[in-house]
């Protein structure tokens, strides 16, 4: 069996949409590597719902410590995509779940008001609804 893999809420849907984009080439290629892993093996259940810095945040330069520098507004992120999704810490899903949850529970509108401050945006709602 592979490693789980430690994810916080709103990068269930970060992974799901993401298309190379990230703040440095560590942070890039270590995201590459995970989700290569996920997809791997799309029925095992490797994902593990936490709160707060995961395996994602580990190699990101806008991490302190055991937080976010913008904790605030990412917590927010996680606490939004948490009640749509309907996902807790400790829950374990496989890649192919998490498609679908995003596909079944999350709207076009929900994504584009709950990530309006991020950067990304247009891409990954393009990757998610093309
Ligand atoms: S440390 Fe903050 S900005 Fe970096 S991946 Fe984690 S939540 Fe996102
Ligand atoms: S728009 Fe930003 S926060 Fe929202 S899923 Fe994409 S990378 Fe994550």
């Amino acid at each position: 069996m592979k490693n789980r893999v430690f994810l916080r809420p709103h990068h269930l849907v970060c992974l799901m949409s993401f298309q190379g984009e990230g703040y440095d080439e560590v942070f890039v290629s270590k995201i590459k590597k995970i989700i290569e892993s996920l997809e791997s093996a799309l029925d095992e259940k490797l994902i593990y719902v936490v709160n707060g810095c995961d395996d994602v945040c580990r190699y990101c330069p806008n991490r302190n410590g055991d937080s976010c520098k913008d904790e605030a507004q990412i917590s927010n992120l996680d606490s939004s995509f948490s009640k749509i999704l309907d996902v807790q810490q400790g829950d374990m899903y496989c890649h192919s779940e998490i498609r679908q949850m995003i596909r079944n529970k999350l709207s076009v509108g929900e994504f584009e008001e709950i990530c309006r401050k991020c950067q990304w945006l247009q891409i990954c709602r393009i990757a998610l609804w093309n």
